[in-house]
């Protein structure tokens, strides 16, 4: 596969329609070129979650309050193309500036008060500068993740921030900070570090691990770790120390105490060249993920195996609100878009975690009283559900399961025309598709279990057995079926009654479950 130079917002548009079209999960790198090992941990991570990878290049000039700086700041579009071919990734947009600020611009994000501090104080309107840009890109590529460094720390939380209270489409993911062996974290600036400076440079992460080393050790006033944490900085003499600062990593607040997910942030200028760095606290041993997770409380995808929902999520929502059948049968019991659209990508941001599905219905006959519309006091339907699969709340039942329709109707089968569940049947099987680590479905109840027989297995009316008459025995029946359209090939399926149509008495699949709910 080639990697497509972009140049221009126009082109770039036209790539992001092929894309979006062809139903794959997008990923956006923003970066300001000089590519290091840095901001490729991000393409690797974009790589091995998104089926597609664009990496923008762009030296952003509203975000540079000097304009020495901005003219300084390395830049090599040839060398970084090279290595972006190397690393495979789909597309590099690299604009001029009057693509992206074109004459008679005007109009910016102004971020709130986390731009005010720490880097926001020595270089003001950098944020703004930052969130504007990043803006227009999460515009123009409409990806479904971002990749943001830890290493620029204050710039992810005004990030998150914003996509949070702009109610933009898109997940973040922040990643670790890559370092040299000596500890300095890597960053296009260091190239412009004499050896004397380069060398001294490292008394950055050494300050910053001075603090660890006195949290692991039990040091927690802020003050006493301050000093501590400054003396380090103290003995190198080409170091003017700009900020050191142990903050709360939401508000970007000082703290008096440390805890786990506070972070220690430095700024100092090394000869000419101003370098930053921070560590964020944690448990000893902690992985560099976990301390991100606890830094970053609204939880970004940061497990790198995640599967990422994709276009086909929403190319299978479209296809299945706009299909007759469906649209008919669900009018009258189940609001269809429901499952996917609203819940499958906001709450399972990782599809590879989905090991289990229940097959049934969402609610005892009335709409009003669907599961998921009161996931704080469950119906009866709720309560029965969860004491069917072992969970105790709602919050549990989602990061282990997903409740989906047994082909979006529940009418009773003679009701239904067989081409409308035949075209049913290929909606779910296409959900189905969706998780490439499903392993078990629970099937609720009678109809369900007809539907799932019949046009799923697609087993004649002579092979399917009685619900009842299976159930007898133990009130719940467990079978492996072939099913190609998996990647695993077979499905474990596991036959209960419906926990509120009537029957008193199903007992608990918590057990059969168990090794698959993390
Ligand atoms: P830049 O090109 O410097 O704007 O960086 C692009 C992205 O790479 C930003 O999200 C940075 O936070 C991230 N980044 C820069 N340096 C590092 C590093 N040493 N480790 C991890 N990520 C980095």
């Amino acid at each position: 596969m080639h990697t497509r130079l972009i140049t221009s917002v126009p082109d770039l548009q036209s790539y992001v329609r092929e894309w979006r079209a062809r139903g794959r999960s997008l990923a956006l790198v923003p970066t300001m070129g000089a590519l290091h090992e840095g901001q490729q941990s991000l393409i690797l991570r974009a790589k091995q979650q998104c089926d597609a990878v664009l990496v923008s290049i762009f030296v952003n000039p509203t975000q540079f309050n000097s304009g020495e700086d901005f003219a300084n700041y390395p830049r090599d579009l040839q060398k970084d193309a090279d290595a972006l071919r190397a690393l495979n990734v789909d597309g590099v947009f690299a604009p001029s500036q009057e693509d992206l600020y074109p004459p008679g611009f005007n109009t910016f994000v102004e971020p709130g008060k986390l731009a005010t501090p720490l880097e926001g104080a020595t270089r003001p309107g950098h944020f703004r500068g930052v969130t504007t840009i990043v803006l227009k890109l999460f515009n123009l590529v409409q990806p479904d993740v971002a990749y943001f460094g830890q290493k620029d720390f204050q710039q992810a939380q005004i990030i998150r921030r914003m996509v949070e209270d702009l109610n933009l489409n898109v997940r973040l993911v922040i990643c670790p900070i890559v370092r040299e062996a000596d500890g300095l974290a890597l960053s296009s600036r260091n190239a412009l570090l004499s050896r004397e400076a380069r060398q001294a440079a490292t008394v950055l992460h050494r300050c910053l691990r001075r603090g660890e080393t006195l949290v692991q050790a039990g040091e927690v006033q802020a003050k006493n770790l301050l000093k501590a944490m400054q003396e380090v900085v103290g003995q190198e003499p080409l170091v003017a120390l700009d900020y050191l600062a142990l903050v709360d990593p939401l508000q970007l607040e000082p703290v008096e105490r440390v805890s786990a997910g506070t972070v220690a942030l430095i700024a100092a200028r090394v000869g000419p060249v101003r370098l930053i760095d921070n560590l964020i606290f944690g448990p000893p041993g902690a992985s560099p993920d976990l301390l991100l997770q606890l830094a970053f409380s609204a939880r970004p995808v940061i497990d790198a195996g995640a599967r990422i929902p994709g276009m086909e999520i929403e190319a299978l929502c479209r296809r299945i609100e706009t299909c007759r059948d469906c649209a008919a049968m669900s009018s009258v019991m189940i609001p269809p878009r429901e499952f996917l659209a609203k819940y499958l990508k906001r709450d399972y941001p990782d599809l590879n975690r989905v090991r289990v599905m229940v097959i049934g219905r969402d609610s005892p006959m009335h709409p009003d009283h669907y599961l998921y519309q009161h996931p704080d006091s469950p119906t009866r339907f709720g309560t029965a559900l969860f004491a069917l699969l072992g969970v105790q709340h709602f919050q549990d039942f989602k990061k282990a399961f997903v409740l989906t329709d047994a082909l979006r109707c529940h009418v009773q089968s003679e009701h239904v025309p067989p081409k409308a569940l035949t075209n049913c049947a290929r909606h779910l099987r296409e959900e189905l598709k969706q998780f490439p680590n499903l392993h078990t479905v629970v099937i609720l109840g009678e109809d369900a279990y007809q539907q799932f027989h019949r046009d799923l297995l697609e087993r004649k009316g002579d092979e399917i057995k009685p619900l009842e008459e299976i159930l007898k025995p133990q009130g719940w029946a467990e079978e492996d079926v072939p099913f190609p359209l998996l990647p695993t090939g077979t499905l474990h399926v596991i036959y209960c009654y419906h926990p509120t149509m009537g029957y008193k008495h199903s007992p608990s699949t918590a057990a059969a479950l168990t090794p698959l709910v993390p």
